[in-house]
């Protein structure tokens, strides 16, 4: 099976153990207005111009977003990493863009992985049909599990789409040995006050798959000129300020609700 690949980076350490090599898949059903990657937005293969200055004039190059690969071709470039993985206990992770929405692509390179004896992970934003998170999650070994905002309204207004979806999918989720890690990105005004992040709290308490630790991603303005590049606008929403509760208030909070967490991914 082919499908659209934005990009492959190897010696990740952030998502998830060890040294991992990521695989980007293109497309994404959720607009957030923080987005450092909206490039992989959209689903087809698009282009975006690059910025070049050469003898002090400025230049811009258009240059190819997202390449057809098939899940074979994928896991060559997978493969050749495999020393670092056993060294490390690392693996694969697939990102996005959001990854189930190239679901069958992702569960044949899933499948592979799982016959090679490479650890997988996969990062989502769990907005996907119950029928396609159930497959994903019986198929992989840790699920990065990304929650922008519990309030529905908010999560509407900031993404582009209710929360219903995720969270239900969250709620039903109940496999036997697979690992979970909520990766929350506290973005200021969205998500980083305490009645949102009590409310987390206790949304999470009333899960049945063990959450084996939350992440803070901590809101950055990286990838802003992407948009521009895009001849796209930066959202006005986007915050100047620190968040309200700063990452280290949210981490005290999590862990006196008995949670494991971490700054960063
Ligand atoms: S879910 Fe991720 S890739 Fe999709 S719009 Fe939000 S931040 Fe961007």
């Amino acid at each position: 099976m082919k499908g659209i690949v934005f990009d492959i980076r190897r010696y990740a350490v952030h998502d998830g153990p060890g040294i991992r090599t990521t695989v980007f898949l293109k497309g994404c059903p959720l607009r957030c207005f923080w987005c450092h990657n909206p490039e992989s937005q959209t689903s087809a293969i698009g282009t975006i111009n690059k910025r070049r200055t050469l003898d002090g004039s400025v230049e811009w190059l258009a240059s190819t977003v997202g390449k057809e690969m098939t899940a074979d071709e994928v896991m060559r470039e997978i493969i050749r990493d495999r020393l670092y993985f056993e060294e490390s206990k690392g693996g694969v992770t697939f990102s996005g863009g959001e990854p189930l929405m190239q679901h069958g692509f992702l569960l044949e390179m899933l499948q592979q992985c799982h016959e090679e004896g490479i650890n997988t992970a996969v990062d989502t934003s769990g907005f996907a049909t119950s029928e396609v998170f159930s497959k994903v999650a019986a198929t992989t070994d840790l699920l990065l599990f990304d929650i922008k905002s519990i309030d529905d309204q908010c999560h509407y207004e900031t993404t582009g789409q209710s929360n219903h979806v995720i969270l239900k999918n969250l709620v039903s989720l109940d496999v036997p040995g697979l690992r979970l890690i909520i990766r929350i990105p506290l973005i200021p005004g969205v998500n980083d006050g305490l009645k949102s992040l009590t409310e987390t709290i206790n949304f999470l308490k009333t899960i049945r798959q063990p959450v084996e630790r939350v992440d803070f991603l901590p809101f950055h303005r990286l990838g802003q000129h992407k948009y521009e590049a895009l001849g796209l606008q930066p959202s006005p929403k986007l915050p100047n300020q620190q968040a309200t509760t700063n990452t280290r208030e949210a981490l005290s909070l999590f862990s006196a609700a008995g949670f494991r967490v971490k700054e960063g991914g």
